[in-house]
């Protein structure tokens, strides 16, 4: 098939790298990609030219059967062209009502990225993972840059220095990676989180897991977790804010399905917080765990640094761009069949991540 991969107006990130694309050139396909597309994480057109064509936007569109780009474009870019095609992004931080009736209207098939099933044969097309790793490595590094101290622990001729205490707010995919750095750094590290799996994950990470009891656990959630109670959640501010006040930094990454996520941090901890602190939000773009956090903003309010932002991975633009680039790959290689895409309600992720149900493949 003839597949158009599209240059990301506002990331730092590209949907096709070369690593990536010398694997698709084996399975037949035809590539195409805008020009400067990979530029900034450092891939030059002539990195691509031994396995794709670098092409404008326009001839991108009229030579492509499917288009791809990270972030969904802007709605005035779906021009005429776009009609009949198979479009694959990642709508997930993005209001789809406004896009589904000009999507269906002008004939597109879209899937949506972001809401890949989360089973065991989709784990390797899954980009919130794949991207949520990297972020928390990302915001332990970040973390490190803005406190004042270091994070292990040091003895000198003169004095020692005591390892820095470490909270991290969610041990899903982020928070886990962001553990086993903070781990690696030499910090002193916490964690919380109402799924009993996080538990065990958490210790064998060798970071301490911050114990309240009463959490909502429902398996039919697919791994996510479900909104809490508020006795279970007045519990766990008891509990996580005694961590809080005596933390250097705080990463929080907790996220509930399908809606705004949890206030862990409140402003009335945050003042009570150790000057020089630092809390790294990453779920800020879903609402934020502290209730001082800007999304996409860094500001200081009481001497703590705050930092909202749920897209660190674009800081880390050639790893991320790799593994984002391999997802697609994984999810591309699966939905082929005899070189076209064809309905199939009884699949799994085809069934989620199609999102115009409207229209039909020919
Ligand atoms: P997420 O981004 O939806 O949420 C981040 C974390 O916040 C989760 O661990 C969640 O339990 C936690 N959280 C929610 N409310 C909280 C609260 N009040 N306090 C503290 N923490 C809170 O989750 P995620 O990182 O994408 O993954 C969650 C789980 O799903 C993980 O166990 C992960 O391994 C699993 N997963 C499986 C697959 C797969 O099998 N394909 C793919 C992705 C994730």
């Amino acid at each position: 098939m003839k597949i158009g991969f599209i240059k990301e107006d506002k990331d730092t990130r590209v949907s096709l790298t070369p690593e990536v694309a010398k694997k698709f050139k084996r399975s037949n396909h035809d590539l195409f990609i805008e020009s400067g597309a990979g530029e900034l994480s450092n891939f030059k057109n002539y990195d691509y030219e031994e396995f794709a064509s670098v092409v404008s936007y326009s001839d991108l569109l009229k030579t492509s059967d499917i288009l791809i780009s990270i972030n969904p474009i802007e709605l005035n870019k779906l021009n005429s062209d776009f009609s009949n095609k198979i479009y694959l992004t990642n709508f997930n931080s993005v209001d789809t009502n406004n896009f589904l009736p000009t999507l269906e209207k002008n004939k597109i098939h879209v899937f949506d990225l972001g809401i890949i099933p989360r089973t065991t044969i989709a784990q390797s097309m899954d980009i919130l993972s794949s991207q949520a790793n990297l972020s928390g490595y990302k915001a332990v590094i970040k973390a490190a840059e803005l406190l004042p101290r270091m994070f292990p622990m040091i003895i000198t001729a003169a004095g020692s220095i005591k390892p820095a205490k470490v909270v991290i707010l969610g041990a899903g995919v982020a928070g886990l990676q962001a553990i086993a750095t903070a781990k690696r750094l030499g910090a002193v590290v916490e964690a919380s989180d109402p799924r009993s799996a996080a538990r065990e994950e958490v210790l064998s990470l060798g970071a301490k897991f911050i114990e309240v009891e009463g959490a909502v656990e429902d398996s039919s959630a697919g791994g996510y977790a479900v909104k809490q109670t508020k006795e279970y959640l007045e519990r766990q501010k008891k509990e996580v804010s005694k961590r809080l006040e005596l933390a250097d930094v705080v990463i929080s990454t907790a996220q509930v399905l399908g809606g705004k996520s949890p206030i862990l941090i409140p402003k009335s901890i945050v003042d009570k917080m150790r000057p020089g602190s630092v809390i790294i939000d990453l779920a800020s773009a879903s609402g934020g765990n502290c209730e001082m956090t800007q999304d996409g903003k860094m500001i200081t309010y009481n001497d703590v640094k705050i930092l909202g932002n749920s897209y660190l991975s674009s800081d880390l633009s050639q790893d991320s761009s790799n593994l984002f680039s391999n997802n697609v790959y994984n999810f591309l290689e699966y939905i082929i069949n005899d070189n076209k895409i064809s309905n199939n309600e009884e699949d799994e992720i085809f069934k989620q991540c199609y999102i115009t149900k409207k229209i039909k493949f020919n």
